[in-house]
């Protein structure tokens, strides 16, 4: 059975991504119904095969939907999403789910309210990158972990700031728009409690809203994860770094088939590192780099499959009663107050106790 999805905005995303995405054949999702503002827009959802809609009232008024899904500019996010699940529907948003954290507790708060499932499409926490990054991490490819660092740079797939997503008011921002995925990413990644947020958040060349934007966070443990998205920076580094007590990884790309990954020897225990070491006082800089360190490419085998369409067959999971949300509202509001602590601690020079 295929569960109906009616969208809300008809863009740029949901008429590409994510109207190919449920029409693929391992997708248990049927698109019927479009509602955008831009009569352009409804004839491209017409002209798909869609009923297009004018208003937010037409569009659930005509109902029968299993799943709407939000993908307007950001501002409208949380009015749209609310009214869908007050008429009784279930709602994904894109992300950024909304522009602050008081818009999604409204948003959380009628989910709660009304029963309708709500989720949000944070689709990069299914990056081959990520998963392999992840997943490198678990199986202690540095051993303990100490600095986490993920990159955009712009030659990496960031752009412009453009059209609404240079408003202010519409929640543009880089920080709203690839740092929210990449925090997110972190997030997901690392469950631990946070003890502070420090961040660098402004406009290079955007006039209202950040083109870059450097986020720190420090863990209960100590762990430190540094986000850093720049739109301008045609030097790129590499899409990720990982530091641990046994070793250090970094991946170039979004998509890299490997991870670059030099460990200190898995064999040695700690009495024996201390010995390496000591050793490093009568060996030549280059015998001891090489008594300590070996070289690796990352078993690429052993990572997991991905596809940003896993979140919609966890939906349809979900839907069935056979699954459980992965993408959970409490997630995404910690997300949030990561942001909004970002933008704080930038704004007033300050780091932010969490
Ligand atoms: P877009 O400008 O191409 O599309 C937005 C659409 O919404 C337009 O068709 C516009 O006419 C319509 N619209 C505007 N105001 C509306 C309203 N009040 N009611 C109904 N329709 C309205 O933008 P886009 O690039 O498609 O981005 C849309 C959303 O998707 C944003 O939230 C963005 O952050 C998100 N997005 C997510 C990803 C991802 O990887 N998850 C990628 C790109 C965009």
């Amino acid at each position: 059975m295929a569960y109906k999805v009616g969208f809300m905005g008809f863009g740029g995303m949901i008429s590409g991504y994510h109207l190919g995405t449920v029409r693929r054949d391992d997708v248990p999702f049927e698109a019927v119904a479009a509602f955008d503002i831009d009569p352009e827009r409804r004839a491209d959802a017409e002209a798909k095969g869609l009923k297009a809609y004018d208003s937010a009232e037409k569009f659930l008024d005509a109902g029968g939907y299993d799943l709407v899904v939000v993908g307007t500019p950001n501002n409208y996010h949380c009015e749209l999403a609310c009214l869908a699940m007050e008429a009784g529907f279930n709602v994904m948003t894109e992300k950024p789910v909304a522009r602050n954290s008081a818009e999604l507790q409204r948003m959380i708060d009628t989910s709660e309210k009304t029963g309708r499932l709500f989720t949000v499409h944070q689709n990069r926490r299914w990056d081959p990158d990520y998963l392999k990054i992840r997943q490198a991490i678990e199986d202690g490819c540095v051993g303990k972990p100490y600095m986490i660092e993920s990159r955009i740079h712009s030659a990496n797939g960031s752009g412009d700031m453009y059209g609404w997503r240079a408003m202010k008011d519409h929640g543009g921002g880089m920080l709203l728009d690839w740092g929210v995925h990449m925090l997110d990413q972190i997030l997901y990644m690392i469950p631990e409690p946070i003890r502070t947020v420090s961040a660098n958040v402004f406009p290079l060349w955007s006039e209202e809203v950040d083109d870059y934007a450097k986020v720190i966070i420090t863990f209960e443990s100590g762990l430190v994860a540094q986000m850093e998205v720049a739109t301008y920076a045609p030097i790129p580094l590499p899409r990720w770094a990982v530091y641990g007590d046994r070793g250090a990884m970094t991946m170039e790309e979004i998509g890299s088939p490997a991870a670059h990954v030099r460990r200190i020897k898995k064999d040695v225990s700690s009495r024996d590192t201390v010995k390496a070491y000591e050793d490093y006082k009568v060996l030549t800089r280059e015998q001891s780099r090489h008594r300590i360190l070996e070289f690796e490419e990352f078993d690429t085998d052993k990572n997991p499959g991905g596809g940003w369409h896993s979140l919609y067959r966890n939906l349809a999971g979900v839907l069935d009663g056979t699954e459980e949300l992965i993408v959970k509202p409490a997630q995404v509001m910690r997300c949030m107050k990561v942001i909004e602590a970002a933008f704080k601690s930038s704004e007033e020079g300050v780091t932010v106790r969490f």
